[in-house]
């Protein structure tokens, strides 16, 4: 049987590009077409339920805004880590994206906002927190995914891989 649209479960590849105060971030262009498993979290909501129910060959532009997309930017959001906590050897880079481990265990990024021989300012916003996010989107193709796949929650092709 043949998936005739997009739904939970199903994995999609598309074509995409995204466009933020009219510059264009990212694209399949450079990329080629991005698969994800829909209804996992894949991708931001607000794109996902908005391409529910498309098929291949459907394509649209829409607008995400920051609380279905990146979230809205937490002035809070920073944080004064000492620079020994960091391995001696790390090289710190202005604007690179770290993965911490918090107390509980939660995976969280993070980006290195500034720092010194003391401290490191961390700033645990998306860098595209509070930006309205507009994306035209096309369905290219649409699969069953493999168990392995649902299993694990994402594509293992075209996607991220863990
Ligand atoms: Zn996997």
């Amino acid at each position: 049987m043949s998936i005739e649209k997009v739904d939970d479960g199903v994995v999609v590849s598309m074509e995409y590009k995204l466009t933020v105060d009219g510059e264009v971030l990212d694209s399949s262009d450079q990329a080629g077409p991005l698969q994800f498993l829909a209804g996992y979290g894949n991708i931001i909501p607000g794109l996902e339920k908005e391409m529910m129910g498309m098929k291949i060959g459907d394509s649209k532009e829409l607008t995400v805004q920051p609380e279905d997309g990146y979230g809205e930017f937490d002035e809070e959001a920073f944080m004064d880590v000492p620079r020994s906590e960091f391995p001696a050897d790390m090289k710190l880079e202005e604007g690179a994206e770290l993965h911490i481990t918090d107390e509980d265990g939660e995976h969280q990024a993070a980006y290195v906002l500034s720092f010194d021989d003391k401290t490191v300012k961390l700033d645990f916003n998306h860098p595209l927190a509070g930006a309205v996010l507009n994306f035209y989107v096309k369905v290219v193709a649409l699969r069953k995914p493999t168990d392995e796949e649902l299993d694990h929650g994402h594509v293992h092709e075209g996607g991220h891989h863990h």
